[in-house]
């Protein structure tokens, strides 16, 4: 027995049809796009996102292959044991020299609403723990919200203020500030329902940044 039965190819087909139409007009504006990529990239910038569907990165901001480096989890974490973000963070900081490091959270985000439901799922729940450490450090605030969604949604914030100051804490980023390499570390979240990034204004641009 086939174990494959049940998967419908076709639908992989659309999508490498709808790859050759994409590369296609990307060849039609500008015919030398993918000779320039293969060359080098040199992105100005850092984005760490949320792996919700929802939250598609370059797309969001307009950015075409080559203009953003990107990097996403679930719940946009950047967690200072991580080796897969910091792999991320220092060759983005040391090699690439982003000028910005964009974490980005999103309204209504799933992983921020399991890390506080008290359910159990398994491995996610650990990767969630800094979630309940930051709902926590929060807990006198948050409570103060009537409504869930609201709540959850301050919830997101505090996260992406959280996140970001982890990378302007990380060893990388102070390094590259010690050195005057310029570099700003920002926190945004996405509204799904409306399109819009807002900026929280937590931006980091040099200096010590507190953990606590
Ligand atoms: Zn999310």
């Amino acid at each position: 027995m086939n174990s494959n039965q049940g998967v419908d190819h076709l639908m992989l087909d659309q999508l490498k049809q709808n790859n050759r139409t994409w590369a296609e007009g990307k060849l039609a504006v500008d015919p030398g796009f993918f000779k320039r990529l293969v060359g080098q990239q040199r992105p100005e910038y850092l984005w760490i996102g949320c792996s919700d569907s929802r939250v598609p990165a370059n797309e969001i901001v307009g950015l075409d292959p080559g203009e953003m480096f990107v990097h996403r989890n679930v719940a946009n974490l950047a967690p200072p044991q991580d080796a897969n973000y910091l792999s991320v963070l220092q060759f983005a900081v040391d090699v690439l020299k982003v000028k910005h490091v964009l974490v980005v959270g999103h309204y209504g985000c799933g992983g921020i609403a399991a890390a506080v439901d008290g359910e159990r799922r398994g491995l996610v729940d650990h990767w969630l723990h800094p979630i309940r450490e930051v709902a926590h450090d929060h807990k006198d605030e948050l409570a103060a919200y009537t409504d869930d969604r609201e709540r959850l949604n301050r919830l997101c914030e505090l996260n992406v203020i959280r996140q970001v100051r982890n990378v302007a804490s990380d060893v990388f980023v102070q390094d590259a500030w010690a050195r005057g390499q310029p570099l700003a570390v920002h926190g945004w979240v996405y509204s799904l329902s409306s399109g819009l990034i807002t900026d929280l204004n937590v931006t980091v641009t040099g200096g010590p940044v507190s953990t606590g």
